[in-house]
Parts: C-alpha cells; sequence; structure tokens
C-alpha cells in the first residue's frame, strides 16, 4: 500500500512537471501544439521573448521556414524574413561589394580609362 501511494506521488509529481512544462511552453505558431522541443522564430538573444515559436514538425516544412546563410541551422526564420540569397534582416547584403571594394573597382577603371 505504501509502495503503491509513493509511486502515484511520484507519477503525480511527473505529470504535474509535465504539465507546468508545457504549460509554459508558448505554442507552436503553425500547428498551436504546446511542446519543450518547439524552436524560437529568429536570431533570440538570451533573456528575449522570441516572436514566435516552431514545432520541429512545422519547421521542417521548407516553403514556410528556413536557414540564413550567415546564422546557420541553429536560427530558424520564416521564408518570408529572408531575401533572395537566403539571408536574414540582419545579414542582408553581406555577400555585396563593401564601399572600400567599391573604391578600389572605381580606381582601376580610372586607371584603365585615363589614357584613352
Ligand atoms: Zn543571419
Amino acid at each position: 500500500m505504501r509502495d503503491t501511494e509513493l509511486t502515484t506521488a511520484q507519477e503525480m509529481v511527473d505529470f504535474l512537471a509535465l504539465t507546468i512544462q508545457d504549460g509554459l511552453t508558448p505554442p507552436c505558431c503553425m500547428t498551436g501544439r504546446r511542446s519543450s522541443d518547439n524552436i524560437p522564430l529568429g536570431d533570440v538573444q538570451p533573456g528575449d521573448e522570441p516572436e514566435a515559436w516552431v514545432h520541429p514538425s512545422a519547421a521542417h516544412d521548407s516553403d514556410q521556414f528556413g536557414h540564413c546563410r550567415c546564422c546557420g541551422s541553429s536560427v530558424l526564420y520564416r521564408v518570408e524574413d529572408l531575401d533572395s540569397q537566403g539571408l536574414c534582416e540582419e545579414h542582408k547584403g553581406e555577400f555585396d561589394c563593401d564601399e572600400e571594394e567599391q573604391k578600389d573597382w572605381d580606381d582601376l577603371v580610372e586607371y584603365l580609362t585615363k589614357d584613352s
């Protein structure tokens, strides 16, 4: 009898812990599933609340979600938040010519054309 009570109490504690954990986990923005496996959306800094959570089963949908080429596969983005190069808002333009590079090109063009 005593063993049964203990088992029951332990099960109750586990159940409550799971319930509390699930209750604190925001639901997936696609499926509504509450799970501690849910992935925060975007590059979330420690202490920040992500704008949304995505259940892993929904995150695999490449029509909806993707990864920034710079941030890597650990950060999940909405496809609409990535540009045509597959870069997030923060890394947008990362592969464009920077100003200095552009100036070098301008100098070269000037050099090549100055005698003509
Ligand atoms: Zn990025």
